[in-house]
């Protein structure tokens, strides 16, 4: 079974998806650090080749081999991830890996365009919104940067993951749409936790 997860940034999906996927004993997907783990290496290495990168996605996010988790959150990596995104070698080669993965067991796969390019098939669609301002506010919290600073990065990325040509992001038409502004994470864990159960026992596409 899969659950995905998509929206944009800041809406809660690492810190929901991941609680979801431990609720429900499912393995969680972060496909988001996928494309950091290019953008880093690309960073390091602008030719770098993308088929032998090496990209783990346990407990520890590593590249070869390297435990990369911290440095695939910088501001850099972000914006960079943002670029590589748009990329059609870079969303192929993605895509190959995420689909071999999904391929098997049970998931909450996490992402931009999960429930509408890489698992259109999931039993359960989530697709995560909030205010803008609240997004930002929440990244703040979390990092400690200047809020004006990432509300302009985030236009910026929303933008760009909106707008490009492939997988933009967009909710698939049968998502159930959240807006988590006025949520508290334990609330929105709950209710796809409830919708996960009910597409368990009901069986079918929701
Ligand atoms: O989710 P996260 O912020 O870690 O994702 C980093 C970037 O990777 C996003 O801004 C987006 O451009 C890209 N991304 C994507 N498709 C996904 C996951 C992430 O294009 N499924």
């Amino acid at each position: 079974m899969i659950v995905a997860i998509d929206g944009p940034a800041g809406a809660g999906k690492s810190t929901v998806a991941r609680a979801v996927a431990q609720t429900l004993s499912f393995t969680y997907l972060d496909t988001g650090a996928m494309y950091r783990c290019v953008a880093l290496a690309r960073i390091r290495d602008a030719d770098c080749d993308l088929d032998s990168l090496k990209i783990e996605l346990d407990d520890a996010i590593t590249l070869n081999g390297e435990d990369v988790s911290d440095a695939i959150r910088t501001p850099e990596v972000t914006e960079l991830a943002s670029e590589v995104a748009a990329e059609a070698s870079v969303r192929a080669a993605m895509a190959t890996r995420q689909a071999a993965l999904l391929a098997e067991g049970d998931w909450v796969a996490e992402g931009r365009d999960i429930g509408t390019v890489i698992a259109p098939h999931a039993e359960l669609k989530i697709f995560l919104t909030a205010d803008p301002q609240e997004r930002a506010r929440r990244r703040a919290e979390q990092t400690g940067r200047d809020l004006s600073e990432i509300l302009a990065e985030q236009q910026d990325r929303d933008r760009r993951d909106g707008e490009r040509s492939l997988s933009p992001l967009v909710a698939a038409g049968d998502a159930v749409q959240l807006d988590t502004t006025t949520l508290s994470a334990d609330e929105v864990i709950t209710q796809i936790a409830e919708l996960a159960n009910a597409a368990i026992n009901g069986g079918g596409p929701q």
